[in-house]
């Protein structure tokens, strides 16, 4: 028998100069069209945007096998490469020899050829992966995570794993999904009346993880420069293009930084991110372009050329309040910024990216490194067009005292959070730290305006499918 020659992917194939050998591709069928004679089917193997053609001699074929190749079926051709006269591509393969791997009823396959709506195909997330938007989206979002880690990895950070389940709620907004093993019908109750947790897994109530910030606190405080990247989980019933129920957040914490040092790392990391996913996935970010967002490019390229605004949020304040805007919601020193008027300063105030810090302590985490004016606190947040808020941080308060202190104040029980405490006791330091939400960059820079839609399977209220 003869030796089955190697598979080669769409994406070399198509570069390559190998004209007349013979050569192995497998793949989805996209669209099949021709005459009786003489077909020509694209073929996509997901290895890139674009599609190999496959130039079929009918005549030379079994019937039965022409016709089980239909959109959506997956194919196993062998033939040669051969240089295209026809418009769109370079090379086809004339095909000498195909197998059907798998047929796809045309009666009954979702995805034909006509464009179908982001909301019909979340619908069947399975499938979508095999159409060219989430082919595109996908594959950046792969070069995107990749960034995250060459980044880090370069400047000497080590990748920490923080634990996903956890029995600390970092941000106090106690919007976190309960881990128990306790018999949900009949659970064993405390003398009070009380679900008594005391006799649960872990002997205690435990949680999915908010963030990874506070344990990866602990490691900066020895190996200096840590970042986490790992699944995070919020219970908020917030059902907006930008809140997920499960997302993917990258936490980097400095020892040694101090505010400024964090602004400049996140501005870096930022841009990194952006102008690597450009030079890496050209093809894939032009599609999106046309298709989605005729200004996603120029968008990118601006926030990677742009020099960040940085002020503060009295500043901000400021201006909002004298801006002739109408805001849905009121802009008072003291309140949190909404995502309407962190777009106004980023999109028609200052027209560019901007970092605000010092905000008012009541409206953060206990955990911000507090000024000295009694009112504020050294937070930074990053806002993006189109977004607002991408990124959130501070310089950590590493004063025993005064942490204990703002703990007390907030009633954050000290029993769950005495080693957090313990590491300002025991060689305290100047540090910082922030945590970006991947899904929000990945949001960023494909454009897609719905969150659902750069996550393979979103989670969200009333939503857990797949
Ligand atoms: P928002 O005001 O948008 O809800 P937040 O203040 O709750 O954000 P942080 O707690 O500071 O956000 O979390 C850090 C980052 O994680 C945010 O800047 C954002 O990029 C991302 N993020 C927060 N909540 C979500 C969510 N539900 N889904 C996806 N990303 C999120
Ligand atoms: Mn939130």
């Amino acid at each position: 028998m003869r030796k089955e020659i190697k598979r080669i992917k769409v994406k070399d194939l198509l570069v390559s100069k190998s004209f007349g050998k013979e050569v192995h591709v497998k793949g989805w069928v996209r669209t099949k069209r021709g005459s009786k004679k003489i077909g020509f089917i694209a073929l996509n193997d997901g290895s890139i945007i674009h599609n190999m053609q496959i130039v079929v001699d009918f005549p030379e074929f079994d019937e039965q096998t022409i016709k089980q190749i239909t959109t959506g079926s997956c194919l196993s051709v062998t033939g040669t490469l051969v240089e295209s006269k026809g418009k769109g591509q370079n090379v086809e393969i004339h095909a000498r020899h195909i197998e059907v791997y798998g047929t796809a009823d045309p009666d009954t396959y979702p995805l034909q050829k006509k464009g179908h709506t982001l909301e019909f195909l979340r619908e069947i997330a399975h499938l979508r992966f095999r159409t060219n938007t989430f082919g595109a989206v996908f594959r950046v979002r792969h070069t995107m995570a990749y960034a995250v880690h060459k980044y880090f990895n370069d400047k000497g950070f080590y990748y920490l794993h923080t634990p996903i389940i956890t029995s600390s709620d970092a941000e106090g907004a106690g919007e976190m999904f309960r881990v128990s093993v306790l018999d949900d019908l009949n659970p064993p109750k405390t003398p009070e009346g009380k679900v008594d947790y005391e006799k649960d897994f872990f002997g205690k109530e435990t949680n999915l993880t908010v963030s990874g910030q506070l344990e990866a606190e602990l490691a900066a405080l020895a190996l200096s420069e840590v970042y986490t990247f790992g699944p995070t989980f919020r219970a908020e019933n917030s059902n907006t293009p930008r809140h997920l129920a499960e997302f993917w957040m990258i936490e980097p914490e400095m020892a040694f930084y101090d505010i400024n040092d964090n602004m400049d790392l996140a501005e870096d990391f930022l841009k990194f991110i952006v102008s690597y996913t450009l030079e890496n996935s050209p093809d894939d970010l032009e599609f999106l372009n046309k298709m989605y967002d005729k200004e996603l490019l120029e968008r990118l390229r601006f926030v990677v050329e742009k020099e960040f605004i940085r002020t503060n949020y009295t500043e901000a304040i400021k201006i909002l309040k004298n801006a002739n805007e109408k805001f849905e919601f009121p802009v008072e020193w003291g309140s949190d910024l909404k995502a309407e008027h962190e777009r106004f300063l980023v999109e028609k105030y200052y027209k560019r990216s901007v970092i605000l810090t010092d905000y008012p302590k009541d409206i953060k985490a206990f955990y911000m490194k507090q000024n000295n004016d009694g009112k504020t606190i050294r937070a930074m947040d990053v806002l993006f067009p189109r977004l607002g808020e991408i990124i959130g941080g501070s310089q950590r308060e590493e004063d025993y005292d005064r942490l204990k202190g703002r703990i007390d104040e907030l009633k954050i029980p000290v029993k769950e959070l005495w080693w957090y405490l313990e590491v300002r006791k025991f060689g305290t330091a100047p540090h910082s730290g922030f945590g970006l939400g991947f899904e929000r960059m990945v949001q960023f820079v494909t454009g897609m305006s719905n969150i659902r839609d750069v996550i393979p399977f979103p989670r969200t209220p009333r939503s857990a499918e797949f």
